[in-house]
C-alpha cells in the first residue's frame, strides 16, 4: 500500500531554521513549501543549495511569495498547498532591532501567528494541519527562577519578547478553543554558521575571521557578561518536527542545559584561530589584546594588538542577563537531545567564516 507523502508548509524558509528544518524534512520524503518575502535583492542563499542538490526531487520542494503581514495571502497559499504541518518560523527574530521597530515586530510575530492560525480555521483545517509555533526563551526575559522550565513565568524585556508572549498564548489559545494541533517549542538560542550575522555568535565568529586575515581591525561588542545557552539549529529542527508527532500536542523547552558568556564565546572563536586573548579593563573600557598565536589562521595579528572593544550603541534599553534551560520534558517524554555542543559548534563556525574570510582576502 502506497501512502501519500507529507506536506509542510515553513514560514521563514530562508532563514537559518527554515533551511535546516527543510533538509530535514526532505530526508523524511515530505514535500516542502515555503514562504520567503519579495526583497530587491537575493535572500534564499540559505535554501539555494536544496534546488542543486541532485539528491533531492525538486518537486518536493517549492517557494511561494508571502508575508506574515498579509492575510489573504497567507490563506491562499495554505488553501493551495493543504498542509499536515504547518511550521511558523517567520519573524523579525532580532532582539535589538525590535526596539527601533516595534510595531513591525508585532504584526509580523503576533498577529502574522494569529493570521496563520485563523487561515487554518477559515479553511477548515483544523483536524487535518498541525501547527508548530517558533516561540523563544526570550519569553523569560527578567528570570524568574533558573533554570527555565515551561512552568517558569514568563517576564518579557523587549518588542520582540512581548510579541512573542502573544504569539505563544494564541496557540495555546487555539489549542483549548478549537482542539487544534497546536504547539509552542520555546528554544533557547540556537546557532549555526547560517546563523545572521548580526547575532552574537555569528558577529563573534565572523568578525574575529575576517580580523585574523586582515579584513576588519576590530569588533565592536555590547554586553559582555550576558549569559546563554546556546545549542545547534540543527538538533533544535529535529525537535520542531517530534513535537508534531505526538498523540497530544503539548509545549518543550529545547536548550543544552548549560550556559556561559559572551566573553567566553570569544575566547573559543580565538582559540580556534591559534590566538590566545586577555582580556583588560572594565563595563565600556573593556578590550581583548591578543597575547598569543600560533599556527597560520590569523597572519593577520599582531601581539599587543586590541581585536575586541565595547561600543554601547549595542547595549540594550532592557537586557536579558542570563538564560538557561531545563530540556528535562523533552527528554524525558520525547527522548531528545541535543548532539553537538556549544564548542563543536563553535568549531564549525568558524571554519566556515574563516573559509569565506580566507576566499575575501584573496580578491
Ligand atoms: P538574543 O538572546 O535573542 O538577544 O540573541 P543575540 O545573539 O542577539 O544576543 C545574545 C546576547 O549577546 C544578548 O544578551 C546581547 O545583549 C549580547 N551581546 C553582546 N554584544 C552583542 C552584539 O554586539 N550583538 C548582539 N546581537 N548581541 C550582543
Amino acid at each position: 500500500m502506497s501512502t501519500l507523502p507529507r506536506v509542510a508548509l515553513i514560514t521563514g524558509i530562508t532563514g537559518q531554521d527554515g533551511s535546516y528544518l527543510a533538509e530535514f524534512l526532505l530526508e523524511k520524503g515530505y514535500i516542502v513549501h515555503g514562504i520567503k518575502r519579495r526583497a530587491s535583492s537575493f535572500n534564499t542563499q540559505r535554501v539555494d543549495h536544496i534546488y542543486q542538490d541532485p539528491h533531492v526531487d525538486n518537486a518536493r520542494f517549492k517557494l511561494h511569495y508571502g508575508d506574515l503581514s498579509d492575510t489573504s495571502n497567507l490563506v491562499r497559499i495554505i488553501q493551495e498547498t493543504q498542509p499536515d504541518e504547518i511550521y511558523n518560523l517567520g519573524a523579525q527574530s532580532h532582539v535589538a532591532v525590535s526596539f527601533e521597530a516595534p510595531e513591525y515586530t508585532a504584526d509580523v510575530d503576533a498577529i502574522g501567528t494569529l493570521r496563520l492560525l485563523e487561515a487554518i480555521r477559515i479553511l477548515g483545517l483544523e483536524k487535518k494541519t498541525r501547527f508548530y509555533q517558533a516561540s523563544t526563551s526570550e519569553l523569560y526575559g527578567l528570570v524568574q527562577e533558573t533554570p527555565q522550565k515551561e512552568t517558569t513565568p514568563f517576564y518579557p524585556r523587549s518588542p520582540y519578547a512581548v510579541a512573542k508572549l502573544y504569539a505563544y498564548w494564541i496557540v495555546v489559545n487555539y489549542r483549548e478553543a478549537y482542539g487544534l494541533y497546536a504547539c509552542n517549542g520555546i528554544l533557547f538560542n540556537h546557532e549555526s554558521p547560517r546563523r545572521g550575522e548580526t547575532f552574537v555568535t555569528r558577529k563573534i565568529t565572523r568578525g574575529l575571521a575576517n580580523i585574523a586575515q586582515g579584513l576588519e581591525a576590530c569588533l565592536y561588542m555590547g554586553n559582555l557578561d550576558a549569559l546563554r545557552d546556546w545549542g545547534h539549529a540543527k538538533d533544535y529542527v529535529r525537535m520542531q518536527w517530534m513535537m508534531l508527532q505526538q498523540d497530544q500536542p503539548e509545549d518543550f523547552v529545547i536548550a543544552t542545559g548549560h550556559q556561559y558568556s559572551v566573553r567566553q564565546f570569544i575566547d573559543w572563536t580565538a582559540a580556534e584561530l591559534g590566538v590566545t586573548l586577555q582580556f583588560q579593563g572594565e563595563g565600556v573600557n573593556e578590550v581583548a589584546v591578543v597575547t598569543h598565536i600560533q599556527g597560520d589562521k590569523a597572519p593577520a595579528l599582531k601581539l599587543g594588538q586590541v581585536i575586541v572593544k565595547v561600543d554601547p550603541r549595542y547595549f540594550r534599553p532592557t537586557e536579558v542577563e542570563t538564560l538557561l534551560g531545563d530540556p528535562g520534558k523533552a527528554k524525558q517524554k520525547l527522548g531528545w537531545e541535543p548532539e553537538i555542543t556549544v564548542q563543536e559548534m563553535c568549531s564549525e563556525m568558524v571554519a566556515h567564516d574563516l573559509e569565506a574570510a580566507r576566499r575575501h582576502a584573496l580578491l
